[in-house]
């Protein structure tokens, strides 16, 4: 269970309910007030080699911007919802920023707030456009592990499962979701599992539940009616890649209930990676594998690499040619 360090909060959130649960919740934890929480001068200063530390304290305060994203994919916008950053230590994590500002976990008290935006947007799609839209309220954090903290999942759902206009989504690499399970859902949540090879998830994912506890979560959130997507993500091109994807989707076929099976969907994502990650990673990870590999991978602006179109392909082709021998009958959104 994550106990926070030290917890930065701004003053307004003595004005939510949420804000004063969590200040009982943690009533012996030291309390730092802050003006701004995209603005922590003493987080900013910090040194790369703290990242892991700077981890280990909360963040809490408003949502001030609400704009969504559109999206074409699962689902149609991504959402800032009720957390940001994540506990976790991914090397690749895509919420990574400059300066660390981004990847420590920032809870945002004014959920009523941002759930009424989604149902306001999901209405005005309705009607406009006579569609349900769904909305990925995961994209900025692993809302799994953010429920431990608040519970705020099981108000969502709770709140959002009568709303007859649109759907929720999100992607979680935690195996926590019993608090979701007895859950009277009515099918408005699709819940996306990502899974790496176990040594990935070893040497890459510090801080993520194991793939054992992410297959058991898969398994009982679909006997608890839950729509399952399985992110085969991010697809990272070590040496021995292709033995162990292969373990992967073996383990999933042999692992996964019939009832998963049967219905399931998959998007699979090749890892992209940054000059940030390289900086931050040396320093605060300095015996972690090195994601970086010179010559794997080519420049796609601003200081981000991908793999090269190459091996790109030879992936590509490797997934398409496993998934339909292991899951002929499942469907595979994209691979990108
Ligand atoms: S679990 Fe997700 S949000 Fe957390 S560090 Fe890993 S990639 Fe980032």
């Amino acid at each position: 269970m994550f106990k926070p360090k030290a917890i930065y909060f701004e003053k307004d959130i003595l004005n939510y309910q949420l804000g004063k649960e969590l200040f009982e919740k943690y009533e012996d934890v030291l309390k730092i007030e802050i003006d701004n929480h995209n603005n922590i001068e003493e987080m900013r200063t910090k040194q790369n080699k703290e990242f892991a530390n700077m981890k280990r304290n909360l963040i809490i305060g408003t949502r001030k911007t609400h704009k969504f994203i559109e999206n074409h994919k699962v689902s149609d916008y991504l959402v800032p919802y009720t957390s940001s950053g994540c506990t976790a230590s991914c090397l690749y994590c895509y919420l990574v920023c400059n300066y660390n500002k981004c990847a420590y976990l920032r809870l945002f008290v004014n959920r009523e707030q941002m759930l009424e935006k989604i149902f306001k947007v999901a209405k005005k799609d309705f009607e406009e456009k006579g569609k349900k839209s769904v909305f990925e309220i995961g994209s900025n954090s692993d809302l799994i592990l953010e429920n431990t903290i608040t519970n705020n999942l099981v108000w969502t759902i709770e709140n959002f499962k009568d709303n007859e206009n649109g759907r929720l989504t999100f992607p979680t690499k935690f195996d926590m979701v019993d608090p979701i399970l007895p859950l009277n859902h009515k099918g408005k949540v699709i819940v996306r599992v990502s899974v790496n090879p176990e040594e990935i998830i070893n040497r890459v994912e510090f801080g993520t539940s194991r793939l054992n506890g992410r297959i058991e979560a898969i398994n009982k959130l679909k006997e608890a009616g839950y729509e399952i997507g399985i992110l085969i993500a991010p697809v990272i091109f070590v040496d021995n890649w292709e033995k162990l994807y292969l373990e992967l989707i073996q383990i999933l076929s042999e692992k996964l209930t019939d009832k998963v099976k049967k219905s399931v969907f998959f998007e699979i994502i090749f890892m992209t990676y940054s000059y940030v990650h390289t900086k931050i990673n040396e320093e605060a990870f300095p015996n972690a594998i090195n994601l970086y590999e010179k010559d794997k991978m080519t420049g796609r602006g601003r200081g981000k690499y991908w793999y090269k179109e190459n091996i790109r392909e030879e992936g590509k082709k490797f997934f398409l040619e496993n998934m339909k021998k292991y899951f002929p009958n499942n469907e595979i959104l994209y691979i990108v």
